[in-house]
């Protein structure tokens, strides 16, 4: 039996063949589910799906879109928060 932290289910599993002929099977992290826009919950485009370790190793520009509220809002949903913003003031 394998190690008792490989015995999760929240541990993704493949099979691998070895060139020794065997098969064994390999542990992986899930991937998280894709970013959401705060506002309509749409997926967001440009951000990654990777788990905050491997976010860390990309640079911030990589990490989300370089926009105000890039990452946080969707585009249609940021021009509309600035359209709102001139009308107020
Ligand atoms: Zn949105």
């Amino acid at each position: 039996m394998v190690r008792r932290s490989l015995r999760s289910r929240s541990l993704k599993r493949s099979q691998k063949k070895v060139p020794g002929g065997r098969t064994v099977t390999h542990y992986r992290r899930k991937k998280p589910s894709k970013a959401k826009c705060a506002k309509c919950g749409k997926p967001l485009q440009g951000v990654p799906r990777k788990r905050p370790s491997d976010l860390k190793k990309l640079s911030k520009t990589e990490r989300r879109p370089e926009r105000p509220y890039g990452g946080n809002l969707c585009s249609e949903c940021m021009r509309e928060v600035f359209r709102k913003k001139v009308r107020e003031d």
